[in-house]
Parts: structure tokens; C-alpha cells; sequence
């Protein structure tokens, strides 16, 4: 999206154009954050399987120490 953004900035009024296949690009680059699942879908998806992930990692034992048993001399 960034890409066919920058390249449109580039060319001006021109690449704005339904003549330029920059238009074209434009749109099908939208397509990718829409289709088959928008990109915010697709973050909330790997979001919740992080959380289900680390959840099921076992906790450290150093993580359940007091700050005074970390044996600071
Ligand atoms: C040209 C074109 C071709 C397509 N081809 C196909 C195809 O071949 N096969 C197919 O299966 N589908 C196809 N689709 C449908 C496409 O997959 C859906 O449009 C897409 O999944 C988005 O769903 P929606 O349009 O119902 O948007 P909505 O679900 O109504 O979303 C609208 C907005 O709300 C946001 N939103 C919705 N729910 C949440 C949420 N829980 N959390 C955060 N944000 C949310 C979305 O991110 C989006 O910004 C096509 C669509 C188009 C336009």
C-alpha cells in the first residue's frame, strides 16, 4: 500500500488518472487489507492466539522470586 501510495505522490495529477495503471495498483494493494479478512480481523486472529499461546507457557521460577531474594549483595 505504502509503495503504490509514494509512487501516486510521485507522478502527481498523473498517476491519479484512471488512464494511469496506477490506479489499478492502487486498488488491488486496498484489496489485500480487505479481502479474505480485513487487516484488522487478521490482528485481532493473532492477537488472541498469542494470548492462548503464552498463556499456555509455564511461568519461570524466577518470575515468582521477591525483588529481595535475588541475591543482591
Ligand atoms: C472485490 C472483492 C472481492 C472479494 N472476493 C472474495 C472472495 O473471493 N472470497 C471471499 O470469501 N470473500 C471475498 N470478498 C469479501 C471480503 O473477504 C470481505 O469484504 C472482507 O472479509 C471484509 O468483510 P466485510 O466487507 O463484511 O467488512 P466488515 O466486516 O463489515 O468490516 C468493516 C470494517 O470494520 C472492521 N471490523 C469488522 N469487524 C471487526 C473486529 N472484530 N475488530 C476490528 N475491526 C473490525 C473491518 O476491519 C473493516 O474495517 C471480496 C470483497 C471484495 C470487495
Amino acid at each position: 500500500m505504502k509503495v503504490v501510495v509514494d509512487c501516486l505522490q510521485l507522478l502527481g495529477g498523473n498517476g491519479y488518472l484512471k488512464a494511469c495503471p496506477l490506479e489499478r495498483f492502487m486498488r488491488d494493494a486496498k484489496m489485500n487489507q480487505i479481502g479474505e479478512g480485513t487487516s484488522e480481523v487478521h490482528k485481532n486472529l493473532i492477537g488472541r492466539h498469542l494470548m492462548k499461546t503464552a498463556a499456555a507457557i509455564p511461568r519461570h521460577p524466577c518470575l515468582d522470586l521477591e525483588p529481595d531474594q535475588f541475591g543482591a549483595a
